[in-house]
């Protein structure tokens, strides 16, 4: 364990030189994806695209696609393909997705990996994607998901049972009242398993075949599993 932690603080330290390429960072809601992918850009220096939350911006914002993506996500189901990827083809194009990022959430469909790895493949000098699937078990998702708590200002992710804020429902950082996602609840939770079981779970296998895809073990303290995760990729990379 302390090796893992040291690999992390040293590449937080100095940054990586070599950019990893474009990352997934697959897993079932509740798994840390986004957690994990914050710790790993501190690593790597990249960004962290997030479609769950580039979609919330949209939702916020009241845009075209917010009005349309808020009942699909208050349901827990997805949205349509061509809206994702529409908004995921915007943003890799801006200049800080040049040499790498990490994906959060994306993609979700066997559609979307087709059309991220046709658009990767079209670049004569980019590298594919590789993928890194975060493994949790039912009921610890479960419990994740809805003990989830997030700082609308600074973003910081809580959970009320094992990383409770210092004050109850304040942020540590801003202390700014803690909110909860309107999908983070039981009933929407267990719909979100079902599109990722059915949706998501051949994405895995997807990746899996063409032997770009690890898993980690992701009920394990944060550190240690984004060394793991950053062990995972530079293996793939070979
Ligand atoms: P997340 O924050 O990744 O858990 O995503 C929250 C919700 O946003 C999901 O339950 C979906 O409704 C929607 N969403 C996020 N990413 C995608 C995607 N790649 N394709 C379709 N829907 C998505």
């Amino acid at each position: 364990m302390s090796s893992s932690s040291t690999e992390v603080e040293q590449g937080r330290e100095s940054g990586r030189k070599t950019s990893p390429g474009p990352i997934l960072l697959l897993g079932a809601p509740g798994s840390g994806k986004g957690t994990q992918a914050k710790e790993v850009i501190k690593i790597w220096r990249i960004p962290q695209i997030s479609t769950g939350d580039l979609l919330r911006a949209n939702v916020a914002q009241g845009t075209q696609l917010g009005k349309v993506a808020k009942e699909i996500m208050g349901r827990g189901e997805l949205v349509p393909d061509s809206l994702v990827e529409e908004m995921v083809a915007v943003r890799l194009q801006q200049p800080d997705a040049a040499d790498g990022y990490i994906l959060d959430g994306f993609p979700r469909t066997l559609g979307q990996a087709g059309w991220l790895d046709g658009r990767l493949a079209a670049r004569p000098d980019g590298l594919p994607v590789v993928a890194v699937s975060i493994q949790v078990n039912y009921n610890q998702l479960l419990r994740r998901i809805t003990g989830r708590r997030n700082c609308p200002v600074c973003q910081t992710i809580y959970n009320i049972y094992v990383n409770p804020p210092k004050v109850d429902g304040f942020c540590d950082v801003e202390g700014a009242a803690l909110t909860q996602r309107a999908d983070d609840t039981e009933e929407v939770f267990k719909e979100r398993m079902r599109a990722y079981g059915a949706l998501t779970a051949p994405v895995v296998e997807h990746y899996r075949s063409l032997g770009r895809f690890a898993e980690v073990d992701g009920d394990r303290p944060i550190a240690e599993i984004a060394a793991g995760i950053v062990a995972a990729v530079d293996l793939l990379r070979g």
